[in-house]
């Protein structure tokens, strides 16, 4: 079985332990790999409004503030041994920066890898960037 590098599995686990969730107390982690190798961790935070913000949201906004365009590989860990995949939202955002060969990993809340999807089985037939006109 395909392992996760130890070093993405540590990074998740702790982005996770500080994620801000007094309200769902449903941790999540996110990791977003750049073409070039670089790593932007990202976790949930929560606001008593309810509207917060998604791990993945999170790492993503990390890599646009880097500079950096492009997803390779993202990895999503929840808290338990269920399935934590990306939500709708989470998904578009993903889509806006996905090529068709970028990978979406969920890992296990103990750093299993339990499922690969494309961008294609994690979103099929996404709206996409090109689908608006040219700028
Ligand atoms: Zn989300």
């Amino acid at each position: 079985m395909e392992q996760v590098s130890e070093e993405i599995v540590q990074k998740l686990f702790s982005a996770r332990a500080n994620a801000y969730v007094p309200y769902s107390n449903h941790p999540v982690a996110s990791v977003m790999v750049t073409p070039d190798g670089q790593q932007f961790a990202g976790t949930n935070v929560e606001v008593a409004h309810y509207k917060g913000l998604c791990a993945e949201a999170s790492a993503i906004s990390a890599m646009v503030t880097a500079g950096q365009r492009q997803l390779e590989t993202v990895y999503v860990m929840g808290p338990a041994d269920h399935l934590c995949t990306p939500c709708g939202d989470c998904r578009q955002r993903i889509r806006e920066f996905a090529t068709p060969d970028t990978q979406i990993k969920v890992l296990s809340g103990s750093g299993e890898l339990m499922k690969t999807y494309t961008m294609e089985t994690l979103l099929p037939d996404a709206f996409g960037p090109e689908q608006l006109p040219p700028r």
